[in-house]
């Protein structure tokens, strides 16, 4: 069986390593010297002021919203995972959905400016499999509408624009650092914020609120993280590179196998690094990817249909809103297994069983 995804573990010994320290020092959680490590380590590969390591991603989000204490409607991608959407309704914010570009996959930024009110205050848009947004067009918009902007980096570790971390943008970038996703701490999330001020807000707000042991003077949560994960993001950190360079031979192989096959992948952003989060194909149409999905999962290779269905369109809790693209380019994205312990063998048997596929049913190809 070939999953669509399996997490990194590194071995029990170097974890056992780390963990040694925290029976030494009996230290468990709340910033804790292994977190402290962890987010000064990462400050400087993001290159931003402040890193906030927190509980998860879907909880970065909601700090960042808080933090920047956004109310009213937040802009944002009906192209992304759940979590985008639920932390601006968990924060007491409606999300307004722009449509997306047919080729990136990312907010179109044309569909912005129409669609600020006088509730607007921020833009919270993915960088979707890790391929920057056009951050200029929407820094330029916030900038002319005085609003705060807000990138869902989960997908985006270590990517860099124009020679800088993606990180750097907005008013926060957030980061999951789930077990599925290319860097991971098992559970955790990232704050990065430029603004010193902001991020100890948010330093507040993930610590219950405390300003001192007796006194609350703005609404928190438990947004903490504990030493264990500390631990797997350190010993994690250090396998990176690795981790980068093996998806990197097996995409490579991917797109050299499948080069006849009829689904294109999105277009990167041309001033940017690639990270190899995921591997999405845009089928030429929906049929075709549902089938081959079906054909594929009869031959043991799961794949996954990520994102669908829009976000705009899914939520029985929100109003649904058809967007052209959105709705045409989400029924036809599937993404192939990419993980660090599949093997290019296994890369050749699942583009083989494509190509087989597409062979036996040109007549769907269209
Ligand atoms: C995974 C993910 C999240 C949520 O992160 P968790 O750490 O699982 O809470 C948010 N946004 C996107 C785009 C994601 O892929």
């Amino acid at each position: 069986m070939i999953p669509v995804n399996k997490p990194f573990l590194p071995s029990k010994k170097e974890y056992d390593k780390f963990t040694e320290g925290i029976w030494n020092n009996g230290w468990l959680t709340n910033s804790g010297p292994l977190s402290i490590e962890l987010e000064d380590k990462l400050k400087v590969r993001l290159g931003v002021n402040n890193v906030l390591f927190v509980s998860n991603g879907t909880m970065a989000l909601q700090l960042a919203i808080a933090g920047l204490e956004l109310t009213g409607e937040i802009i944002t991608t009906p192209f992304s995972f759940i979590a985008t959407t639920t932390s601006i309704i968990w924060q007491n914010c409606t999300p307004v959905f722009g449509d997306i570009e047919a080729d990136t996959l990312n907010i179109d930024t044309s569909t912005i400016e129409e669609l600020i009110t006088a509730k607007t205050t921020g833009i919270l848009v993915t960088h979707v499999y890790g391929n920057p947004c056009d951050v200029h067009s929407i820094e330029a918009i916030a900038k002319k509408y005085n609003l705060k902007v807000i990138y869902d980096g989960a997908h985006a570790f270590d990517v860099q624009l124009n020679n800088e971390p993606i990180f750097k943008h907005g008013n926060i970038s957030i980061c999951s650092l789930h077990a599925s996703k290319l860097y991971h701490s098992v559970e955790g999330g990232l704050v990065a914020c430029n603004d010193n001020k902001i991020a100890a807000k948010i330093t507040r707000i993930r610590n219950f609120g405390f300003t001192s042991p007796e006194s609350f003077n703005e609404l928190g949560i438990n947004g903490k993280n504990s030493e264990f994960h500390a631990a797997m993001g350190l010993i994690n950190y250090s396998h990176i590179e690795k981790l980068i360079s093996k998806r990197k031979l097996l995409s490579d192989k991917y797109d050299e196998l499948l080069v006849s096959f009829a689904a294109r992948k999105p277009v990167w952003n041309k001033s940017a690094t690639k990270n190899y989060s995921y591997y999405p194909l845009i089928f030429c149409n929906e049929e075709f990817m549902l089938k081959c999905m079906k054909f594929l999962q009869e031959n043991d290779v799961f794949t996954r249909r990520y994102f669908y269905p829009s976000l705009a369109s899914a939520l029985k809790f929100l109003p649904t809103k058809s967007l052209a693209i959105t709705d045409k380019v989400s029924k036809k994205v599937l993404c192939l297994p990419l993980f660090y312990e599949l093997t290019v063998d296994e890369v050749k048997k699942i583009s083989d069983l494509m190509n087989k596929f597409q062979r036996n049913n040109l007549n769907l190809v269209k």
